[in-house]
């Protein structure tokens, strides 16, 4: 079970990565920021104010989370992709992560090719 502990909403002073989207938070942005306790072990979560809180919320109300312990990034990834066609929210996320998905499917198929190279 994860314990929340604090919740709050700073200004990046260095480059930060979100859970939700992938992408980076930038110094000077603000952020979502939340700790939790895991099985004696603290954890941070980071995420774009917007697009991706609100895409958790909206996940979060539509109920695409397993119990208590909050939405994951399958959640909001599954989210994403049933809602797209009618939420521009769910647009964005879905959008991103498509693209990540693309960036490391072309990053492990360049690495195929050195690899190959080596041979
Ligand atoms: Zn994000």
């Amino acid at each position: 079970m994860t314990v929340e502990t604090t919740r709050s909403t700073p200004k990046a002073r260095v480059r930060h990565w979100c859970e939700v989207c992938g992408w980076a938070i930038e110094p000077g942005e603000t952020y979502a920021r939340v700790v939790r306790f895991y099985d004696g072990t603290a954890s941070t979560w980071k995420n774009h104010v917007s697009p991706c809180q609100t895409a958790i919320n909206r996940a979060w109300a539509a109920e695409y989370h397993d119990g208590d312990d909050g939405v994951s990034d399958d959640d909001i990834s599954e989210w994403a992709s049933g809602n797209r066609d009618t939420d521009e929210v769910a647009a964005e996320i879905h959008r991103r992560l498509e693209i990540n998905a693309e960036n490391s499917r072309a990053h492990r198929e360049a690495l195929a090719r050195i690899e190959g190279q080596r041979q």
